[in-house]
């Protein structure tokens, strides 16, 4: 396997996407995005196992698409990076995965109600998020996805779709890379807080299939847009400025 430089540019905007991601509910103590590698595309960038709100770009390790580091040691190690090596094995049109519990969400995890796209920016959401259940093939777990046979079986849920909701434990979303899958997550959370708001006060209208058709590819505008403010708001720079990989 050929390991390419340690892309500076590349960890340094994922590092931002980790404040951000914290600042803005989705992730906590828990959770963590990942990059694959453009040079070496066969592997992908994940933080060693510690709290988001404190990784840097040093904190990052290498690993192949079965999960395992190329070459560092720096553990321990998430039990959950199997989610992003299982993702990138079977989309090779992913190129970001951020897997979150994030308090916003959970209701979706947790009842019947389907998670939908009600606006602009969430329209992404399609008509109904998939919803996975790691009890059907797997009976109890701790609700961690923690060997490569449930981590396949979450990839295969998801089929093409950029954000899968699993049952009682969480969320799993996907881009084309780390702006596009900051953009999805938050506004994930912020059409399922519109929804339960909206449900108080009566029957939510949600888009039509129209409306959903004509919004389902968020505009690289609108993601550059959100990136530039939220890494404004939470890191006091502008990351376009500094040429990093989208
Ligand atoms: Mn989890």
């Amino acid at each position: 396997m050929s390991v390419s430089p340690n892309p500076k540019s590349l960890l340094a905007e994922l590092v931002t996407a980790h404040r951000i991601l914290v600042a803005e509910n989705v992730l906590d103590a828990f959770g963590h995005i990942s990059v694959r590698d453009p040079q070496s595309p066969d592997t992908f960038w994940l933080a060693r196992a510690l709290p988001p709100s404190v990784v840097e770009a040093h904190d990052f390790l290498r690993f192949d698409l079965s999960g395992d580091p190329v070459a560092q040691d720096k553990g321990p190690l998430f039990a959950e990076r199997y989610i992003h090596s299982a993702i990138y094995r079977a989309r090779p049109d992913v190129h970001s995965v951020c897997h979150h519990h994030a308090v916003a969400i959970m209701p979706f995890c947790l009842t019947d109600r389907s998670l939908v796209g009600v606006s602009q920016t969430g329209a992404f959401l399609g008509n109904g998020v998939p919803v996975w259940d790691s009890a059907t093939e797997f009976g109890a777990t701790r609700m961690v996805v923690e060997t490569p046979d449930q981590a396949a079986s979450l990839a295969t849920a998801l089929g093409s779709e950029a954000v899968i909701l699993m049952r009682g434990h969480g969320a799993t979303v996907v881009g084309c890379g780390i702006r596009d899958t900051v953009f999805r997550s938050v506004y994930a959370c912020k059409d399922a807080q519109f929804q339960y708001v909206a449900a108080a006060l009566g029957p939510v209208n949600t888009l039509s299939e129209g409306e959903l058709e004509l919004g389902k590819v968020p505009s690289n505008p609108a993601i550059n847009r959100c990136w530039t403010h939220l890494s404004a708001l939470y890191q006091g720079t502008d990351q376009t400025k500094k040429g990093s990989i989208a």
